[in-house]
């Protein structure tokens, strides 16, 4: 009989709302080897064209089913240096798993999980891949340590530079740490994976915002880092641009989950830093960052989260696992409703007026786009999350005016290479927001581009 694929645990969906532990619980080694007996380990694997880094996936596959758990780890590591991150938050239905050719008749292999297995083994068993590193004393700094810098960094590091990564915040990580919620990514699962960046040798600076502290100039005359690659991400908020989002009660996704991650309201009142968000909230948007607002929101304890989107349920840019896991945790979905209008009383928000909308022919995204109807629906809130989408921030291009940008605000690049000789990017910054293994890819990437680069000037 034909294996199935194997289900992961997840916890209990009315109990985990009142914590924010991990929701998913992994696969154990048996769920491992019983998923991995799945593969048909075909002649021209689509899955490893699929995946941004190439990961040889049928390889780690197969070394899971004789059981040699090590050398799985090490076929995955090779590509990819966050393994237990990735398995956990790609998004895998669109990438490798969207292209296994299982699909066609029933389910793909669950190769997210199986990594995620393989990265979490690495951890737990202190599994570390014995690298001879050489030391050319070249400095290279990196700015921001998202996916992006910390795959550039260990690159970097790899080919013999003495790499320095300056962060803005006062934890390591991005996105992984300051925006993604511990019940989806624990965040001694991003700490342990970064300490293995800094077992490479790779320097970490808290504390410091490049474009403010020190310049891009100065790093390059004053520091004598012979490159740098920016890796600053996208964290500035799109805003919706209508009446009353000023009220207080409307937050932005990225203000509302930095200040319950790396803030840490959630533990208010052993945390002074509380969050206000009452019992009825709204949250603008379709995307991950939607999801984990919403979810968030009902971990703060409240009653009613509903999700105002402007599209339907198809379109929903978001995770398969992550709208399934807030559809089990009562999570609302209001689709085809556009916000047009906040009101408030006294400057605290009260309602949110939206224009329904219905679908029209399919826009360059392939989705059908949401045309607007005329009529129009007001829902009673307490506050409400705008999560539209996010723009590089500018404080870079606005102390390097050489820095080429785009109309959006993304630093325009030629080979990951800046406006600027010597000064490459990569990640959101480049892309605008887009996905941790597309940053990965890219930081790993510009490393050739730079050493290429140093190497000319010698
Ligand atoms: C809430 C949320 C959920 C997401 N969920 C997913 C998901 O499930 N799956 C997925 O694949 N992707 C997800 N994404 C997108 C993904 O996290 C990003 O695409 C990825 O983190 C981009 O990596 P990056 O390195 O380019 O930037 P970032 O992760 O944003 O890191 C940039 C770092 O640079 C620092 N920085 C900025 N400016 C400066 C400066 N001037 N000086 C020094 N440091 C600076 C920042 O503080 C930050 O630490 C999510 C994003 C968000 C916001």
């Amino acid at each position: 009989m034909k294996q199935s694929r194997i289900k992961m645990n997840v916890l209990d969906s009315v109990k985990r709302q009142s914590n924010f532990e991990e929701v998913a619980c992994g696969f154990t080694l048996d769920e491992s080897k019983l998923e991995a007996s799945r593969c048909l380990d075909c002649k021209n694997p689509r899955c490893v064209d699929a995946c941004p880094v190439h990961i040889d996936i049928p390889k780690f596959i197969k070394e899971i089913l004789s059981n040699d758990i090590e050398n799985a780890y090490f076929t995955l590591y090779n590509d990819n240096i966050l393994p237990a991150i990735c398995g956990r938050v790609c998004p895998q239905e669109k990438q490798c798993e969207g292209a296994c050719i299982l699909n066609v008749k029933g389910e793909s292999v669950s190769i997210g999980a199986l990594e995620r297995y393989l990265g979490d083994y690495a951890l737990s068993n202190d599994l570390v891949k014995e690298e001879t590193i050489s030391n050319n004393g070249i400095k290279i700094a990196v700015v921001g340590s998202g996916p992006s810098g910390i795959s550039n960094a260990a690159s970097m590091r790899r080919l013999g530079y003495d790499v320095t990564v300056y962060e803005a915040l006062h934890e390591y990580g991005g996105v992984l740490k300051y925006g993604i919620p511990d019940f989806r990514l624990p965040k001694t699962i991003v700490e342990q994976e970064i300490n293995k960046v800094k077992d490479l040798g790779v320097k970490f600076e808290k504390n410091v915002l490049i474009g403010k502290s020190i310049t891009i100039d100065q790093l390059k005359e004053d520091y004598d880092y012979k490159a740098v690659f920016i890796g600053s991400g996208a964290g500035l908020p799109s805003a919706l641009n209508i009446a009353g989002e000023n009220f207080s009660g409307v937050y932005y996704a990225n203000e509302f989950l930095t200040r319950v991650n790396l803030m840490k309201s959630r533990d208010f009142p052993h945390n002074p830093t509380p969050v206000k968000i009452g019992s009825n909230v709204a949250v603008v948007g379709g995307g991950n960052v939607a999801m984990d607002a919403a979810r968030t929101a009902k971990r703060l304890g409240a009653k009613n989260v509903f999700i105002l989107y402007r599209r339907d349920m198809e379109s929903l840019p978001a995770r398969l696992e992550e709208i399934h896991h807030a559809i089990e945790e009562d999570i609302d979905f209001r689709l085809l409703r556009n916000p047009v209008e906040f009101i408030g009383e006294n400057y605290i928000v009260k309602r949110v007026k939206c224009e329904i909308m219905e679908l029209g022919e399919k826009d360059s995204s392939g989705r059908r786009r949401p045309m607007p109807t005329g009529n129009y629906i007001t829902f009673d809130i307490d506050s409400c999350i705008i999560s539209i989408g996010q723009k590089p921030n500018p404080i870079l291009k606005k102390s390097t005016l050489d820095l080429e940008t785009d109309k959006w605000g993304r630093i325009v690049v030629n080979d990951f290479q800046t406006s600027i000789p010597g000064v490459f990017a990569g990640g959101d910054v480049v892309s605008g927001a887009a996905t941790v293994i597309l940053a990965m890819g890219a930081g790993k990437d510009a490393s050739i581009y730079m050493d290429k680069y140093i190497k000319n000037l010698q």
